[in-house]
């Protein structure tokens, strides 16, 4: 929606592939957001991806066609790209509009095309609904996923770097991601060992939080595992899908 300009934020073309100093300055800006440093930068870049969509990509014959192949958004993405809307274009934006009337034409013509097909073939085919299937912005963040966690194991040799790369920064997926794929064993370890490290202090952290609501210990003062289960939580599946508005 290049017509109309959005509120306070910088669109980005996608490239395609991004130099290394593309990734180390996500990463890096990543370090300073708290949690999963790979979550953070992949949330980052999650809605420049759909804000640079709504802003000029959808426009582009080549771009909505690779949206509407791929059955258009899933459910994170389509309500993500409405929020991004609403946030952006707060005089009233009608990309979701355009969007929203492709894919109902694509649904209705699936729909016809259902109806005049041999009826017993169709009792004895499930019906497998094409929205959101292959959902284009779930193929990048796979992909800069990958792209991240590699370039994860360079930037994180560097002394300034490993420096602010406490134990909380990896989840338990991204820690495994680098169990799988860093090459050098010294690294691995290094990433099992802060893996562990908040595993203790999470389990830790639970316990105390569970002894505290006993009745006989509620007197007590809350310490530091009062926002352990929201820690616990986007360790083990990552941190609450709102939209991540960059700092500037
Ligand atoms: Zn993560
Ligand atoms: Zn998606």
């Amino acid at each position: 929606m290049k017509w109309l300009k959005p509120k306070g934020t910088t669109p980005e073309t996608p490239k395609g592939e991004r130099p290394l100093w593309f990734t180390r300055s996500l990463l890096t800006s990543a370090l300073r957001a708290g949690g999963c440093v790979v979550c953070a930068a992949l949330a980052v870049s999650e809605r420049r991806f759909l804000h640079s969509f709504l802003y000029e990509g959808m426009m582009s014959a080549m771009v909505r066609q690779k949206f509407l192949d791929g059955g258009g958004f899933c459910l994170r993405h389509f309500w993500m790209a409405k929020e991004i809307e609403d946030e952006c274009w707060p005089t009233g934006g009608i990309g979701m509009a355009i969007l929203c009337e492709d894919l109902v034409r694509q649904v209705q013509v699936q729909m016809s095309q259902r109806e005049a097909s041999d009826s017993r073939k169709r009792s004895r085919e499930p019906r497998s609904p094409r929205l959101g299937r292959d959902c284009m912005f779930c193929v990048d963040l796979r992909q800069k996923e990958e792209s991240l966690i590699e370039a994860l194991e360079e930037i994180s040799e560097e002394p300034s770097f490993a420096r602010r790369f406490t134990a909380d920064r990896f989840c338990a997926r991204h820690g495994e991601l680098a169990g799988e794929r860093w090459h050098r064993v010294t690294r691995r370890n290094w990433a099992s060992e802060l893996v562990q490290c908040h595993l203790a202090e999470l389990a830790g952290d639970l316990r105390e939080f569970i002894r505290k609501h006993d009745y006989q210990h509620r007197h007590e003062q809350p310490g530091r595992e009062h926002d352990v289960v929201l820690r616990a939580i986007a360790f083990l599946i990552g941190p609450k899908p709102t939209i991540q508005r960059e700092k500037s």
